[in-house]
């Protein structure tokens, strides 16, 4: 029987609970500063110590991986902390399809399997010469939303550029990429897509709390103008969200042409979890400005299900269940080939 193996952070927690609950072995690749904290938890039965996830590419990791049967679920992290070629050249078998990483990390391919997908995706502006309207920057690779402003026009944007240049975050233009400012309800849809039952499950949607992006809203306009530092994006919590019940028709058709799409340009296509990243404007018309072609962060609010996997499972099913499931399925009917790379 295989095994369930991550990198402890992220969504580790869920994942391998997850594992635990459809009866999978669950295996954490912890760093070793991490260790007293995932001790906490019985559902991880083998911890792999380690001092820096890297090691994940080297043998001595890969054996104790391989003699466990382990499938490797990917998340933000993954992502963050290894580069495309090195993803690519994992040994282990990769939940999903790893190829479409590189897409998710390099914003040129982003937009093309975007646009492949039929999705409102908002404008991205080449030259700071074109800035004419509300504008972000925004860095390349998962950097999360830090660094990422906001700006009106060219002369601001230099400025901006500059002082980031000067903290050291960015080198340069060629860091920054740039896209129109569409407003409105931020909203993260999550998504399961089976190849084996070739069905799409929508599982969750939720909102991103960003400092200090969010803390500025709390400010009267007069201070705003005095604070000197640029606002960044960064990350900081999640919470849930339920649409109403008429956007969820367009939800399922974005999520299906994504699946159509990737097909088409990314073989074997987005075999697992995903999520479409937009805003819902005035019109409730999503624009959809990211993806992950991975499971995020915001499932980890769901350990017990969500109003839509609810709908879908008569058990409380998180993603990270939901993935354990699919691998059982895979393996007792013999189709692990489909729902991993
Ligand atoms: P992550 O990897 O964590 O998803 P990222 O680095 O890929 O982040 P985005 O998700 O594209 O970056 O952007 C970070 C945040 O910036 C979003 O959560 C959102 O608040 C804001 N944002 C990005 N693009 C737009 C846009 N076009 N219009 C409005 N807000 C945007």
């Amino acid at each position: 029987m295989a095994a369930i193996a991550t990198l402890g952070s992220h969504c580790a927690l869920q994942v391998l609970k997850g594992a635990k609950d459809e009866g999978l072995k669950s295996i954490l690749i912890c760093e070793k500063k991490r260790e007293k904290l995932y001790r906490r938890f019985g559902f991880i039965d083998e911890l792999i110590l380690v001092d820096s996830f890297l090691e994940i590419l080297e043998q001595k990791c890969n054996s104790i991986l391989e003699k466990n049967n382990a499938i490797l679920i990917p998340h933000g992290t993954l992502i963050a902390q290894m580069n495309s070629e090195q993803i690519e050249s994992l040994k282990v078998p990769v939940f999903g399809n790893k190829s479409i990483l590189r897409w998710e990390s390099d914003r040129k391919l982003k937009e093309k399997l975007m646009h492949e997908a039929n999705l409102n995706v908002p404008k991205s502006i080449s030259n700071p010469k074109e800035i004419n309207k509300l504008v972000i920057a925004k860095r390349y690779g998962a950097a999360g939303g830090k660094g990422y402003f906001l700006t009106t026009s060219e002369a601001d944007y230099n400025k901006k550029r500059d002082k980031l240049i000067a903290q050291g975050i960015i080198k340069g233009d060629n860091d920054l990429y740039l896209q129109e400012y569409h407003s409105g309800v931020l909203a993260y849809l999550q998504y399961f897509y089976s190849p084996l039952k070739e069905e799409l499950e929508f599982f969750g949607v939720d909102k991103r709390h960003e400092s200090d992006i969010e803390g500025l809203a709390r400010i009267p306009s007069k201070q705003q103008m005095e604070i000197e530092d640029v606002p960044s994006f960064n990350v900081i919590a999640n919470s849930p969200l339920v649409l109403r019940e008429s956007l969820l028709d367009e939800v399922y058709s974005m999520g299906e042409r994504f699946v159509e799409a990737s097909k088409k340009l990314v073989s074997p296509g987005m075999n697992g979890p995903f999520c479409i990243e937009g805003v819902y404007d005035a019109d409730a018309k999503f624009n959809a400005f990211e993806f992950s072609a991975r499971i995020v962060a915001g499932t980890n609010m769901y350990m017990e299900g969500s109003p839509y996997s609810t709908l879908l499972y008569d058990v409380p099913m998180s993603m990270g269940r939901r993935i354990a499931l699919e691998i059982k399925n895979a393996e007792s009917s013999n189709q692990i080939d489909k729902i991993v790379t």
